[in-house]
């Protein structure tokens, strides 16, 4: 078997169609706002990309760049500021932050209607009791592509391989609210390879390039590569991805996979945030 590939770029391309048409049916246009702190050269890809991918969706630029010395009392000062503003539909921090600044304490300053990277305690609460709310927009981005790819997950075992509260949590949460049945690995987990190799549905996002080869996948298995790494030979996943294709049923290459598909989300949650005042929910 050679595993068929979800191609995260054409998904992405239909979500920001959609997103298009939906913010332009809005009276008046949603704003982004995007606050960078530093001059961390991938961040700032990220930042510029997000920023172009929200005009070409018709949704307003906001921008605020600051010295990576910022104390973190004007980092604070300026969300706070957005957050007043009613022309500002969407607050997004981009993270990791300097290290002088503490994340999650910015993260609380945005307020939850405006919060469309899903980080807030609010937002990460509602999704926790599987409630209505702003998501996050990597987990989001690996449920739609699930979805693409024709992934059943009703009843599917799901193996998510990470924690963190960025992607590795919200994402067993959202499969969780899908009627997956999940288990969530981490580095602390006794025989990695014994628990991936029980997913009908796994989703790496480790940090650590390669590590999922073929002993961690059961054949037929959809392998959802979250892992970004910058290499000499260019960009890489959690995911060996030749030695995983010729066992896996659905595999999401890098590049092209989960990355084009978070800033999808980013601008379908801005849309959301903007609908919601609207129609006041
Ligand atoms: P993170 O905060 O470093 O979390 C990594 C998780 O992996 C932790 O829960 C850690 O376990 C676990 N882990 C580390 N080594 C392990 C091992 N040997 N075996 C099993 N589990 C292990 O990273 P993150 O922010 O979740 O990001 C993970 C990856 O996704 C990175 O490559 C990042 O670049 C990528 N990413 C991609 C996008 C995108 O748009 N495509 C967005 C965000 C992140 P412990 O909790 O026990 O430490």
């Amino acid at each position: 078997m050679t595993a068929s590939v979800i191609d995260g770029r054409a998904v992405a391309r239909g979500v920001r169609a959609e997103t298009a048409r939906r913010a332009a049916a809005l009276t008046a246009a949603p704003v982004l706002a995007t606050v960078l702190v530093g001059d961390d050269p991938a961040s700032g890809v990220y930042v510029a990309s997000k920023r172009k991918a929200a005009v070409a969706a018709g949704i307003g630029d906001v921008h605020r760049h600051l010295p990576g010395t910022t104390a973190e009392s004007e980092v604070a000062a300026v969300l706070d500021e957005l957050a007043a503003d009613d022309g500002i539909t969407g607050i997004l921090l981009q993270l990791p932050l300097p290290g002088h600044l503490e994340a999650a304490r910015l993260v609380e300053r945005i307020p939850p209607e405006k919060d469309v990277d899903g980080l807030t305690i609010h937002n990460q609460g509602l999704l926790a009791r599987g409630e209505p709310g702003l998501r996050p927009c990597t987990p989001a981005g690996v449920i739609a592509l699930l979805d693409a790819g024709g992934i059943g997950l009703a009843g599917s075992h799901a193996v998510v391989v990470g924690r963190s509260t960025l992607v590795g949590r919200p994402r067993a949460q959202l499969l969780l609210g899908r009627d997956a049945t999940v288990t969530v690995a981490h580095s602390r987990t006794r025989d990695l390879p014994a628990v991936t190799r029980a997913a009908d549905v796994l989703v790496a996002a480790v940090g650590v390039p390669g590590i999922i080869t073929r002993a961690h996948v059961a054949p037929g298995a959809a392998v959802i590569d979250v892992g970004i790494h910058r290499t000499a030979t260019g960009l890489v996943g959690d995911v060996d991805q030749a030695d995983v294709a010729p066992v896996a049923g659905a595999l999401t290459p890098v590049p092209g996979g989960v990355g084009p598909m978070t800033i999808a989300m980013l601008l379908a949650n801005t849309v959301t945030a903007a609908e919601s005042r609207v129609s006041g929910r």
